[in-house]
């Protein structure tokens, strides 16, 4: 559909829910996101699996999926193509951050300055190249899909390590392979929440809060 685009199709044969997997947001991300994206080989028992691992083919500079002017980026404008045309019940987009940056995405002060509330740590007691980030759509999401996405962990945000170590890889492969192997939203949520508890209960409140708040 889009040259040069990379999108491969993991289908079951059954009806059943599109969980779509995006990594290469913006700028360089792919580089860190790929090791994981290239690699999995979904196998889902219900519905469809679709894998971008480089939604940034075009490899432009850097535009942030929190700004308006993102979906007018090149990046933004084959996202939202995806996004159009799968039509997925279930998103996992995937960010890297380094350590500089990492204050910024866990600050309370997010919500002003960004619109969106902070993310959140999965574990908080590991070294921060061992943490993994989540949280739900961005504005242009929210704004633009109203209807959708509305339950927690139908769209999951997460934020990894550029240089991730092994325990971070351990957490993104049980989120990813959650993902693909419930076959709902609630499913999924009660997979995540059997692991990460007390983080899915404050990434729960914090969305409820965000997703009621006027555009
Ligand atoms: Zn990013």
């Amino acid at each position: 559909m889009i040259r040069g685009l990379k999108v491969k199709e993991y289908s079951s044969g059954r009806a059943g829910i599109t969980r779509l997997i995006v990594g290469g947001m913006h700028g360089r991300e792919y580089e860190a996101s790929r090791k994981i994206l290239d690699k999995i080989k979904p196998n889902p028992s219900e519905g469809r699996v679709i894998v971008v691992p480089n939604i940034n083919i075009s490899g432009r500079r850097y535009v942030s999926t929190m700004n308006a002017n993102y979906i007018k980026s090149p990046a933004g404008r084959v996202y939202l193509s995806i996004l159009e045309r799968y039509k997925p019940d279930v998103v996992v987009e995937l960010h890297a951050f380094n350590s500089k940056s990492y204050k910024n995405l866990v600050s309370s002060d997010r919500i002003y300055k960004k619109g969106v509330p902070r993310l959140i740590p999965y574990r908080s007691d590991l070294p921060i190249e061992d943490r993994i980030l989540h949280g739900g759509p961005p504005p242009f999401v929210k704004d633009r899909f109203k209807e959708k996405f509305k339950e927690h962990a139908s769209y999951i945000t997460l934020e990894i390590h550029e240089k991730y170590g092994k325990e971070a890889e351990r957490t993104l492969r049980f989120i990813i392979n959650s993902v693909i192997n419930c076959n709902s939203v609630k499913e999924i949520r009660e997979k995540l929440r059997e692991r990460h508890r007390e983080s899915m209960g404050e990434a729960g409140r914090l969305l409820l809060d965000y997703l009621s708040r006027a555009d």
